[in-house]
């Protein structure tokens, strides 16, 4: 019999309501030792007085909301305490808990894990558990929210699915050569596996919008040293951040600022100012050079590069010149000074100092984060490890397609479907047996 497991579920510390969660076959039990009553009805909230089992101590008089299983959230039976939230209540609560027979601390995850083990979610649910809790802007918590509903695990299971089928009809085929058949079933599975490789590839090709939207889109303001690059991330982050200082070259380090833009989440990196001709040059203490070396590669994995001029430099930055692609939004800084000149077309002229251009270049960003990953009618993939895994899946339909004999191609297509079930943490080529006697009539 599994161990009933509890834990605080709210946040820690001081607050109106703390919730500690029980789960496990002791926790109705567990429930009528704490309150000396053996009335509860399941989902149906009831007002008790919590006392110590041995010194029958009060320890809260609190809200509970019991559940019998399978339906609750780990699908076991499960016991809600809405406790008053202070610290020596929850304490309290907590010892008295860990005091009763077969009840034990859940290690970190434990309750959405064993949610899992029984059914009631695959991985890509319960990823989304946690996505939605670690989400900070609006964007974050309704992706988090689509893949809780199980947009994620339907698209897969759906490839699954029809990757059975197939394989199903291909196992007719090496089994039963004989059987009454469709004929040529060969040129439909062909062509099955391809469509679905190449909504695979579809859905990888997306652009990593859904990866970037979880991990936070990295936007990289860079320029020479002393075109106001600190100074932009500081009214940026509306904060005190970076270092600003009227030397060159005091940015030495990348420093990062998380800002909400619009609802995506955005790390603004500040980086040392570009003199990438300085490297290692002499009388440049190492450090230094560290920074633009850090500055550059700041600038090459960036999702979007702030490149900022300076409208009263002599000339125009090369270096910052030689960044421009397509990922790089051009800023001319120090409009407000006298003698200052546009002297790129392209460039949004800015003043950090004025605030002149800056409402411009938020528009900007957020322009181009949501042409990065902006809502598309296609569920985004989120994860570094479905997208690993379904590159597996899909190099292995391209295999199969070109497969010499049927059993090859089978056992490539069940490699596929090997890789998606690990996605969803449901792997089970053995149904196959129910598809195949499902979808034909062998039976002799
Ligand atoms: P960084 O080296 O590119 O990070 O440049 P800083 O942000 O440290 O700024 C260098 C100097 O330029 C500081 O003295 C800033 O106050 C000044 N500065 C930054 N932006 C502007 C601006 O828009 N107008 C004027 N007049 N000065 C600015």
């Amino acid at each position: 019999m599994s161990e009933t497991i509890f834990a605080l579920a709210s946040g820690p510390g001081r607050a109106g309501v703390a919730v500690i969660r029980v789960s496990g076959p002791q926790s109705w039990a567990g429930l009528q030792a704490l309150s000396g009553r053996a009335d509860f009805i399941p989902r149906k909230a009831a007002l008790v007085d919590l006392k110590n089992e041995d010194s029958r101590e009060t320890l809260d008089r609190a809200l509970v909301l019991p559940f019998k299983a399978p339906a609750s959230y780990t699908g076991e039976d499960v016991v809600e305490y809405h406790l008053h939230g202070g610290r020596a209540v929850v304490d309290a609560v907590l010892a008295a808990l860990a005091g009763l027979d077969g009840h034990r601390m859940a290690e970190p995850g434990e309750f959405t894990r064993r949610a899992f083990e029984n059914g009631k979610m695959d991985l890509t649910e319960a990823e989304a558990v946690a996505d939605l809790i670690d989400a900070e802007t609006q964007a974050q918590r309704l992706q988090a929210l689509l893949q809780m509903g199980g947009v994620l695990m339907n698209l897969y299971e759906g490839w699954a699915d029809r990757l059975k089928r197939a394989l199903a009809h291909l196992e007719a085929e090496i089994e039963f050569p004989d059987e009454d058949l469709p004929q040529e079933i060969a040129p439909e599975i062909t062509a099955d596996l391809s469509a679905i490789s190449q909504e695979m590839s579809e859905h990888l090709n997306d652009n990593r919008r859904g990866e970037r939207l979880r991990d936070g889109i990295h936007v990289a303001v860079i320029g020479a040293p002393n075109v106001g690059k600190s100074s932009l991330v500081n009214v940026l982050a509306q904060r005190d951040v970076a270092i600003i200082s009227e030397m060159a070259g005091t940015t030495r380090d990348v420093i990062e600022v998380h800002l909400d833009l619009g609802g995506y989440p955005v790390i603004l990196a500040d980086t040392a100012g570009l003199r990438p001709d300085q490297i290692g040059a002499e009388g440049q203490e190492g450090i230094e050079s560290e920074g633009i070396r850090r500055a550059l590669l700041r600038a090459k994995t960036a999702d979007i590069t702030l490149l900022v001029f300076d409208a009263n430099a002599p000339e125009v930055d090369a270096h910052t010149l030689a960044l421009i692609d397509e990922r790089a939004v051009l800023l001319e800084n120090k409009t407000d000074k006298d003698g200052a000149k546009a002297q790129i077309e392209a460039a949004l002229p800015i003043s950090v100092e004025t605030g002149e251009g800056l409402d411009a270049l938020l528009g900007l960003l957020q322009e181009k984060i949501e042409g990065l990953i902006g809502r598309r009618e296609a569920p985004a993939l989120t994860r570094r490890r479905h997208r690993g895994c379904i590159e597996e899946a899909r190099e292995a339909l391209v295999r199969a397609q070109t497969a010499a004999l049927p059993e090859l191609m089978a056992e490539d297509v069940r490699l596929a479907v090997r890789a998606l079930g690990r996605i969803t943490g449901r792997v089970d080529v053995e149904d196959l047996l129910d598809v195949i006697f499902r979808d034909f009539c062998i039976g002799k």
